[in-house]
């Protein structure tokens, strides 16, 4: 069965542009509860760290440079179905081919600025919700 949890990132291109609370929102009219969330800015060691699978792409450097340019927003999000639900509800990576009314779509800049993260699989959400929040985080989280 599909898991009911993912992770979004509201990347810096985005918080720092001032989207940060229009995508939430999105997210929410979308059917997606935000259970836990945090504002942060990621160094180099731990972005390289969570995108380690595209390491040996030509994108990495540019990648990694760019989400730790500025704060970003990690998000634990619930809803059924939630990993293929978020991938649907942020669009395709480059905005230009993003179906209308996705987060792309809406918000990216473009393929290298595009304003949301979302985990591919159930086991990446798990990993990347652990990245991102602690247990005690989520327990208080599923307390509200
Ligand atoms: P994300 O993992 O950020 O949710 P995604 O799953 O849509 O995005 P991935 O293939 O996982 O896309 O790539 C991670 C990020 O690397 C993309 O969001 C994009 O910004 C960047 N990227 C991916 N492919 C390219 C490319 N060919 N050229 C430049 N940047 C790229
Ligand atoms: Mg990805």
């Amino acid at each position: 069965m599909p898991g009911t949890r993912t992770l979004a990132i509201i990347k810096p291109d985005a918080v720092g542009s001032g989207k940060a609370g229009k995508i939430i929102a999105l997210l929410e009219s979308n059917g997606f509860k935000v259970r836990a969330c945090r504002m942060l800015r990621l160094a180099q060691p731990q972005a390289g760290a969570f995108y380690e699978v595209h390491k040996e792409r030509p994108f990495f450097a540019p990648l990694t440079a760019f989400m730790t340019s500025g704060a970003c927003m990690p998000l634990l999000l619930e809803k059924d179905n939630a990993v293929l639900a978020l991938r649907d509800a942020i669009g395709a990576t480059d905005p230009k081919e993003a179906r209308d009314g996705t987060v792309r779509k809406l918000y990216a800049e473009s393929k290298e600025r595009n304003a949301i993260h979302a985990s591919d699989s159930d086991d990446n959400a798990e990993r990347e919700i652990r990245f991102f929040f602690s247990d005690v985080d989520l327990l208080s989280a599923m307390d509200s």
